[in-house]
């Protein structure tokens, strides 16, 4: 089988960042994914599932009622190495388009106080397995690398 295109794309020097992993065209629509990578991968230790999963159900609770960008949410989560999420939005987008609301969003994780939505048995698969403390640490350390983004932390590199 061929080596899928985001396997191509060379891990050790991948810093944190937000990039562009592809662009998909379902009939007239263009679909744009990215790569929010929060930790540097095989560099970094990767992030635990606890805040993963919390920030997962912020995350998407963020996005689904954003006013703006809320019709253009197709999907939002993790990826399985643990390293960051993945965003797809409808529409066609470079990384610089999307730094704004990715920080919007990491700033509401990381500001983030009570119940996490969806933290139910009825509402999730695990919901025990949810660590806010972590998530809001962590998401606030993505937050400063979005502060300080540079050019090559928004398009992938050789
Ligand atoms: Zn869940």
């Amino acid at each position: 089988m061929e080596k899928i295109a985001s396997f191509t794309v060379n891990h050790l020097n991948l810093l944190p960042g937000v990039y562009v992993s592809r662009k998909d065209h379902i009939g007239a629509e263009t679909l744009t994914t990215f790569d929010l990578r929060m930790t540097r991968p095989n560099f970094e230790p990767v992030l635990n599932t606890a805040e993963v999963h919390t920030i997962e159900h912020l995350g998407a609770t963020f996005l689904r009622n954003h006013p703006e960008y809320k019709e253009k949410i197709v999907y939002f989560g993790p990826m399985g190495c643990r390293t960051g999420f993945y965003l797809i939005l409808a529409g066609d987008y470079e990384s610089k388009d999307v730094v704004e609301l990715i920080k919007e969003m990491y700033v509401f994780c990381r500001d983030f106080e009570g119940e996490v939505p969806g933290q139910a048995a009825r509402d999730c698969g695990n919901y025990l397995d949810m660590n806010l403390p972590m998530a809001k640490y962590v998401s606030g350390k993505y937050v400063e690398v979005l502060e300080n983004i540079k050019d090559n932390q928004l398009v992938y590199q050789p």
